[in-house]
């Protein structure tokens, strides 16, 4: 007999804690995904968690650097990037703000602290684009930390979405991305539970950061990333006082992926041309 309440939920198909790794011009961080353990979660590539109050872990940020074909997306808990590109663009990133920058055919960039002290803590998400896509002209969604819609659903669960809309009609200000994800902030108390629809052409995965959750039945702790399995719909029930997690997903665009580095294409030859183009100053 099948459960109707259980009806398309999604499951934890498996989990994985991801690697202590530098990047940049050496900066601490935890590599969730994109690392040899779970190199990809289509259609996201990279996803890194960098918190640290020691200066030496962030201070040389990351210097001039290219990207194409993918989207980048920074989300800071606590902290100051500066952020500047090679076409005029410049901002600050602040806690609880979002940037949302989609590099397209390419772009060189800088992301680097806006603080010498105190604590900086966020994460960088990497999302693929379709191939008819990968050429766009770079552009950016930024939002600060007011414009992100809070939506308190029930006592102890609340949700700031950064993309997407919830079951409870709350819509993020980040719109028109290709992969129509979504991305969603939540912090719920011990025993809150939410549930939010993921459509089932979308890949989907939760990241807890802060305390414990159960998703049908498994413990996710602080740390770790669960990826969900199939289904429409997703149950998140938390575990400890206060507990805090991504909800990512996106629609999988299953086309071939040739990466390396900062450039993410659909064929080694497209990835050679870009280097090539990089070292020829056409960004
Ligand atoms: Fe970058």
């Amino acid at each position: 007999m099948s459960d109707p309440d259980r009806e398309g939920l999604r499951s934890v198909l498996r989990t994985v804690e991801g690697i202590r790794t530098s990047d940049g011009a050496g900066v601490a961080l935890t590599r969730i995904l994109g690392s040899p353990e779970l190199e990809m979660l289509d259609p996201f590539l990279l996803l890194d968690e960098f918190r640290s109050d020691q200066p030496g872990d962030y201070i040389a940020g990351f210097p001039d650097h290219p990207h194409r074909g993918f989207e980048t997306v920074t989300y800071l808990l606590a902290g100051r990037m500066r952020h500047e590109d090679n076409q005029g663009h410049a901002g600050v990133i602040e806690a609880g703000g979002i940037q949302w920058m989609t590099a397209g055919r390419g772009i060189v960039h800088s992301e680097m602290p806006e603080q010498e002290d105190g604590l900086l803590w966020g994460f960088q998400l990497w999302v693929n684009l379709p191939a008819d896509r990968k050429w766009v002209a770079p552009a950016y969604q930024e939002f600060p930390a007011a414009a992100i819609s809070v939506e308190e659903r029930d006592p102890g669960v609340s949700i700031r979405v950064i993309t997407g809309t919830t079951a409870s009609g709350t819509a993020g200000p980040v719109t028109d991305v290709a992969t129509e994800p979504l991305y969603m902030d939540v912090t719920l108390d011990e025993h809150a539970a939410m549930e939010e629809p993921v459509p089932s052409s979308h890949n989907g995965f939760v990241y807890v950061y802060e305390g414990a959750v159960t998703v049908q039945g498994s413990v996710v702790e602080a740390g770790t990333l669960a990826v969900l399995g199939d289904g429409e719909r997703v149950r998140i029930v938390g575990e400890r006082a206060s507990s805090r997690f991504l909800l990512i997903a996106g629609r999988q665009l299953q086309e071939p992926v040739a990466r390396a580095g900062p450039f993410v294409m659909n064929t080694r030859q497209e990835v050679m041309d870009a280097f090539q183009d990089f070292r020829e100053g056409r960004f």
